[in-house]
């Protein structure tokens, strides 16, 4: 999976600028946003800014950057004061992944149940 840009991908246009996003966090290779459709009061994604399909091609094609994202991972859940969070990487369609650019959802602030749906 090609790590451009791709011009049919909505979160390649989130880091280009070309779609709004709540950016809360950046670094010279991830970009940190609120999910649009906040599923706990805190909901953030957090994304390569390379192209990767899903969480299993990133970390065939570059772990340190799976390793960057995972590590903005924590720094969301500091910076929203979390002491409980989820990390999900809906992997595959069948998994709920509708956006292919790989992408971590850090969810709290509420009780999460488990396992999940
Ligand atoms: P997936 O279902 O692929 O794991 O997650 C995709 C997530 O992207 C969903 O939670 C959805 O609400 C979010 N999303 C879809 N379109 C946009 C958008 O344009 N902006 C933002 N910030 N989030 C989006
Ligand atoms: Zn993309």
């Amino acid at each position: 999976e090609s790590a451009g840009a791709q011009d049919d991908c909505l979160f390649c246009k989130i880091v280009a600028g070309q779609v709004p996003a709540t950016v809360v966090r950046e670094t010279d290779t991830t970009l940190a946003f609120r999910d649009i459709n906040p599923q706990a009061p805190t909901h953030v994604l957090v994304i390569p800014k390379a192209h990767h399909k899903d969480a299993a091609a990133l970390a065939a094609a570059d772990p340190a950057l799976a390793a960057d994202v995972l590590r903005e991972t924590r720094a969301v859940a500091e910076d929203e004061k979390l002491d409980s969070y989820r990390i999900v990487f809906n992997t595959g369609s069948d998994a709920g992944q509708t956006v292919f650019h790989t992408h971590a959802h850090v969810l709290g602030g509420r009780g999460l149940q488990w396992p999940p749906g």
